[in-house]
């Protein structure tokens, strides 16, 4: 929310635009004035949530390319719940219980999550850098921001992560569902912190 004269902004979405970010207020919400200066607050639980429910993921990713090598092909998340979508034509025996199992021992293990930058030529040397199939770093971008889970996983990225895996808490794998021919689509839904 942006906070400016005694009064408080909801903001619900953000946007990017040619002349830079574009913060869209909630319906009905009072707007600065411009020129008027604001500051910037999160909220916190929801912040948490998702940091925690992002790490999940690439715990996610970075155990199903290890143990099955399947790559990403999308993804989507909400506090505490996400999805991610797998190139997997075969779906081994077992799969769903054992990929719970693994992602949970990874968070067990507690392993630490570091972000660095890197020039982009030493980040392109990293060879599980894009782990979403044909996707790649923006082409310009002198610096590429890595993410790190220590010992199961670097990739490119720039959102916001927990510092170790244990800080994610338990990972249920809901459901596993399939999505066309090559496409499987994993359920996860994180135990309350
Ligand atoms: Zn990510």
């Amino acid at each position: 929310m942006l906070l400016w004269q005694g009064v408080q902004t909801r903001v619900v979405d953000a946007r990017k635009s040619d002349d830079g970010p574009r913060l869209i207020p909630a319906p009905g919400d009072p707007v600065p004035p411009a020129g008027a200066t604001v500051r910037g607050a999160i909220d916190d639980t929801r912040r948490s949530t998702l940091m925690r429910t992002h790490s999940g993921l690439h715990i996610l990713c970075g155990t199903v390319f290890r143990d099955f090598g399947a790559l990403v092909t999308g993804g989507n998340m909400q506090p505490g719940e996400a999805r991610m979508d797998f190139n997997l034509p075969e779906v081994p025996p077992g799969f769903k219980q054992a990929l719970e199992d693994a992602v949970n021992a990874e968070v067990a293990a507690d392993r630490k999550i570091v972000a660095r930058v890197l020039p982009r030529e030493e980040a392109l040397q990293i060879p599980t850098l894009v782990r979403t199939q044909d996707a790649l770093p923006p082409l310009h971008e002198p610096e590429i921001r890595i993410i790190d889970i220590v010992g199961l996983d670097v990739q490119a990225d720039g959102g916001t992560h927990v510092a170790s895996t244990a800080q994610v808490g338990r990972v249920e794998v809901v459901k596993v569902e399939s999505k066309g021919r090559q496409n499987r689509r994993v359920r996860i839904r994180l135990a309350p912190a």
